[in-house]
């Protein structure tokens, strides 16, 4: 089985960090409850993620070639990644909608036979936010359960809502169904914290952030996601075009030295989706990254499930709001 955490082999000094990150007092709402010294894992964790949508992401697309990229994702990119993280021995999470597995169980085996983190990532791919009712939100919550279960015979304790969109009733699902963490949001860019449930957006009226939750979050960006940055997008006249593979990672890297010398415990976590992150030029610039991470003395590589349990049982125990 493939440890959780890699370890780097010296640990952090802490007098490397120049200008802590403002912690908690720029937090007027009580997202993040204590004191800084709560949060501070010693090492910098980099949570590398995969969203393995295959077709699952194109399902209403009526094109045949957009089908034949998602299958590229699951039929050789996917192949190619889980061998570079092998023979780097890095890990990683993997989070599988219900499709995928059912559509390419042997890449989905493969995935799990290997070690990797498996999380919740929907069955059908649909974006919470575009369901109709709360009904038919718990139906494709739980065939996607029933999948993972199917594939790995434990449930899934983590969850990531496909296109990030929440709709009222998904903090209240993930409760009900017992999801342990979440990764779909970002009120901090690189700590961990406490999910809020119900949040209310009046124009006449302060922005309430509704109910807290147990459910830990771990932050994911859009501007560290792959495929906004890869993929062509069709809006008209113009496509957006691919970006330089180079300058994506030289962007990470620069972010990734911020939170080194400034949040003391930080997390970077990278949301890639097989489809994109395979692709030859991307992942050589990967492989690049993952091999200079593993250098850093202050830098570890964690699940996303390992940063969660962390969080909850030994940086910070118990939520109480704090307003
Ligand atoms: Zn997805």
């Amino acid at each position: 089985m493939r440890p959780s955490v890699i370890r780097n082999r010296v640990p952090r000094d802490a007098c490397s960090l120049h200008h802590p990150d403002p912690f908690p007092s720029s937090d007027p709402l009580g997202y993040f409850v204590g004191d800084e010294s709560q949060y501070a894992m010693d090492e910098t964790s980099v949570c590398v993620t995969y969203d393995f949508d295959a077709v699952a992401a194109w399902l209403a697309a009526d094109m045949p070639a957009y089908h034949t990229w998602g299958a590229y994702g699951a039929e050789t990119a996917a192949p190619r990644l889980l061998n570079l993280h092998d023979r780097l021995d890095v890990p990683a999470t993997w989070f599988v909608p219900g499709h995928t597995i059912d559509s390419f169980p042997e890449t989905c085996g493969e995935v799990c036979d290997r070690g990797y983190e498996i999380a919740h990532h929907g069955y059908s791919h649909e974006s919470p936010a575009s369901m109709r009712s709360r009904e038919e939100e718990r139906r494709d919550f739980e065939r996607g359960i029933d999948a993972i279960y199917d594939l790995t015979g434990e449930k899934p304790e983590g969850y990531r809502a496909p296109d990030g969109g929440f709709s009222e009733e998904t903090v209240e699902l993930l409760e009900e169904l017992g999801f342990e963490w979440d990764s779909s949001q970002g009120v901090h860019d690189c700590r961990p914290y406490y999910l809020w449930a119900n949040p209310t957006v009046d124009p006449d009226q302060p922005y309430d952030p509704g109910r807290a939750t147990d459910i830990v979050e771990i932050p994911v960006l859009w501007h560290r996601d792959d495929w906004l940055q890869l993929f062509p997008v069709v809006t008209g006249p113009e496509w957006v075009a691919y970006a330089h593979e180079p300058a994506i990672f030289d962007r990470w890297r620069r972010e990734l030295e911020w939170i080194r010398s400034h949040v003391e415990g930080g997390v970077f976590t990278l949301l890639l989706h097989p489809q994109c992150a395979g692709r030859i030029p991307f992942v050589d610039e990967l492989e690049r990254f993952l091999v200079d991470v593993r250098e850093m003395d202050d830098v570890r590589f964690a699940e996303a499930g390992t940063i969660a349990t962390e969080f909850r049982e030994e940086k910070h125990p118990r939520h109480t709001r704090r307003r």
